[in-house]
């Protein structure tokens, strides 16, 4: 069977029956057959048209030509850096805006660079996520500051945000901005590649925010343990402080409650276990925590879109911005690496052979490097 005539028999076979789908959300709305129901992708009725396949296409879990993805997103093929192929900064910064650093999961960057984005027309809509009163992440399409404001701090349930990218009409010509999972910012980087012809142009997407990623949450087993546990409608926060804390914390009105991440462990996806990117690779600007220095982000400027937009926030005095000191950037370059190392292994554990990387595609120096 060719690759153009994979279809949804095979998505349903190869990745959402295997247990390696991430619910990015990427394979819906491109026909009226597969929607997100409930934490889950269903299909809700037999596909006939197997010749188009752009579900199967697009989806991070087939058919990832990592050297095409690279040229085709930075011009260059895929190096062996831990943290990417193109990292031109990697800085520590926070938000100098009360109102946002209050909110915000860590340093506020996200939501600082969103609001000045969406402020200054550089994009007219940026794809979120937003947490209900009741906990569960939605995606979202945030059109003024306010409303990124209201998507500020981390629901650590996965959240299929590309549903959205999928509703919107094809002959909008918003510019557009996403905040995404690395499993996300790969889909989005597959349709740069290969441009979809039936949805909303991919060019439309002029600023790609990458968030760093261990693994997320599976939404329906995750939400049952919260409600069962808690009163959701007083939680405002959600945090995992680094290690050697080894707890989830939720924060709410009368206090803070801890979980021994063993315990939330049992609720992350299984896919997240064959994931090699932990810093959103393909990216324009990748952001995470710094370990040891609360309400700092680390930041990895990667393109000169991300480029222009961080010098833009530094010139209007919205970020403070440092170069990160070299002891974080070698522990996230560790961690990166042993994320890579994990998930290959992972990978040729159920492939049975050290040839077979399933979905990926690496240079055989890389693959053996990273096996070894
Ligand atoms: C599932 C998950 C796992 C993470 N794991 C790590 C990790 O291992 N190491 C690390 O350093 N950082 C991790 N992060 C990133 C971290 O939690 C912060 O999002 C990041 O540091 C940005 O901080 P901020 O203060 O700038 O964010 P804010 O300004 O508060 O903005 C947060 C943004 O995150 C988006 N968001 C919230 N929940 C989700 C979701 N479920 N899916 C997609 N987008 C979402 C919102 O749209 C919002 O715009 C993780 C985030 C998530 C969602
Ligand atoms: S990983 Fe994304 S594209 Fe692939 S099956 Fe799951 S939701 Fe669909
Ligand atoms: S670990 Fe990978 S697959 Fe899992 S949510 Fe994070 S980016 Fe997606």
């Amino acid at each position: 069977m060719t690759r153009e005539s994979k279809g949804c028999k095979e998505l349903f076979n190869e990745v959402i029956d295997a247990g390696l789908c991430t619910l990015c959300g990427a394979c819906t709305g491109s026909c009226p057959y597969l929607v997100y129901y409930k934490g889950r992708i269903a299909l809700l009725d037999n596909c006939t048209r197997i010749d188009e396949a752009q579900c199967y296409q697009y989806c991070p879990r087939t058919y990832i030509d990592m050297n095409g993805i690279s040229q085709k997103v930075f011009g260059t093929q895929y190096g062996d850096n831990e943290i990417g192929t193109t990292t031109e900064e990697v800085l520590i910064v926070r938000s100098t805006d009360a109102s946002v650093t209050e909110k915000a999961q860590y340093g506020g960057v996200v939501t600082t660079l969103l609001s000045l984005a969406l402020g200054e027309r550089l994009i007219e809509g940026a794809l979120l996520t937003k947490t209900s009163d009741d906990k569960t992440p939605s995606p979202f399409l945030a059109q003024t500051a306010e409303d990124a404001l209201q998507c500020a701090g981390s629901s650590y349930m996965a959240c299929p945000i590309l549903v959205r990218y999928n509703q919107i009409p094809k002959g909008n010509n918003s510019k557009l901005g996403i905040v995404a999972m690395p499993c996300q910012v790969l889909a989005v980087a597959k349709m740069k590649k290969d441009p979809p012809e039936n949805r909303v142009s991919i060019g439309n997407v002029k600023l790609v925010i990458g968030l760093f990623c261990t693994w997320a949450l599976s939404p329906n087993k995750f939400y049952q343990f919260l409600k069962e546990n808690l009163a959701l409608s007083e939680v405002k926060k959600f945090d995992i402080p680094p290690p050697p804390a080894n707890r989830f914390e939720v924060f709410t009105a009368s206090g803070k409650t801890s979980f021994p991440l063993e315990q939330i462990r049992e609720f992350v996806m299984p896919t997240c276990a064959y994931c090699l990117d932990m810093t959103s690779e393909f990216a324009d600007i990748s952001v995470g925590s710094v370990e040891g220095t609360e309400g700092w982000n680390t930041v990895i400027i990667r393109t000169d879109a991300g480029a222009d937009l961080m010098e833009k926030a530094k010139k209007r005095g919205k970020l403070q911005v440092d170069k990160l000191p070299s002891a974080n950037l070698a522990h996230l370059k560790e961690a990166a690496q042993l994320k890579k190392k994990r998930a290959l292994k992972e990978i040729v554990k159920r492939s049975g052979d050290e040839k077979n990387l399933l979905y990926i595609s690496l240079s055989q120096n890389l693959a053996k490097k990273l096996l070894s």
